[in-house]
């Protein structure tokens, strides 16, 4: 099969994935071979290309928001030519202390689609049955790619700022995640101010309902309930801090960030105000967020690249150069 393979990680622009053919994997116990129909690419692709997620595999099919056919290791309950979606969490141990609480997104032994085990940006994959997601039918392999990532753990990120109906939530950054939640929020009747520094991410906002947009040298207009933020950069959480209210949340959507700056205590964090990490998802989060998206006719904005030009679409991610999400099609 033909498959995008990272051998040693380095600069995107070094173009450090190599398109080459190699063999198909075999269904293994417990898993479901997958003819692959499409793969998000997520800003944590790029972590593990370039090397900011210590490497913990020699060759690596990256790609973590896939869409595919069941076409071998089916069973009853996952028939042959179900079309399923495969997300960042690709297993768990089941058994460890986080796992036996309802916190399976901090397992002490996961699999990670495409990081700890090979993910889709191939024209084949093996994932494991029990956390693979049946997809509603509304949505089109294209569309469903980057929900599964960017649309799951944006969802995440809301419960866990707690974000409640009728709230003013910000989004800091304007990626694929931000791009997914906004329309969530909106549903939620929440008013909605997004700081971004691309003007054509603040056209697509404001093209998705914001109530307000800004670049990121401007703070909102009120003081927020809850703030995201997705950019990978510790300063865009020191001004999400600097927006949001007393009691106030701020969960940052981000698995690597460059560094936190030294930021005052006295003014942005005193009066119980929150800052949390998003770490992973959970299924149930999977679950309740296509139930979502399906529900309320979700549409994301979706730009195609066939699988020779992977390293194309990570450097058009890192260059913030993509309205909504970047999509695979091998
Ligand atoms: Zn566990
Ligand atoms: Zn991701």
């Amino acid at each position: 099969m033909k498959a995008a393979i990272l051998l040693a990680p380095r600069s995107a622009r070094a173009r450090p994935l190599e398109i080459s053919d190699v063999a198909k994997p075999e269904p293994t116990p417990g898993h479901c071979l997958l003819r692959v129909l499409a793969c998000g690419v997520c800003r944590t692709d790029l972590h593990v290309v370039e090397g900011e997620l210590v490497p913990v595999r020699e060759h690596l099919i990256p790609g973590h928001q896939i869409v595919g056919r069941v076409v071998g290791g089916a069973t009853d309950a996952l028939p042959l030519g179900t079309r399923v979606g495969v997300s960042w969490l690709g297993g768990t141990d089941g058994h460890c202390p986080y796992c036996r609480n309802g916190n399976e997104n901090l397992c002490d032994s996961p699999t990670f689609t495409g990081y700890t085990v090979d993910g889709g940006y191939a024209e084949y994959t093996l994932a494991r049955r029990d956390f693979v997601f049946p997809l509603p039918e509304s949505f089109d392999d294209l569309q469903a790619a980057p929900l599964l990532c960017a649309g799951i753990i944006g969802f995440r990120s809301l419960r866990v700022a707690g974000v409640e109906r009728g709230e003013r939530v910000g989004l800091f950054g304007f990626g694929a995640s931000a791009h997914l939640t906004l329309p969530v929020l909106r549903s939620w009747n929440c008013e909605v101010f997004v700081s971004t520094r691309g003007a054509s991410h603040r056209r697509l906002a404001a093209s998705l309902g914001a109530t307000w947009v800004g670049d990121d040298t401007q703070q909102p207009p009120v003081a927020l309930d809850r703030a995201i933020t997705f950019a990978p950069s510790g300063d865009v959480v020191v001004a999400a801090l600097a927006s949001v209210r007393k009691g106030g949340i701020v969960a940052i959507n981000a698995i690597h960030l460059d560094r936190i700056p030294e930021f005052d205590y006295d003014r942005l964090l005193w009066g119980e105000r929150q800052l949390r990490s998003v770490a992973n998802m959970t299924r149930s989060d999977a679950r309740d967020f296509l139930d979502v998206a399906s529900a309320i006719g979700l549409r994301p904005s979706v730009t195609a690249f066939p699988l020779e030009q992977a390293n194309e679409a990570l450097v058009a991610i890192k260059d913030d150069a993509i309205d909504g999400a970047a999509v695979i099609i091998p």
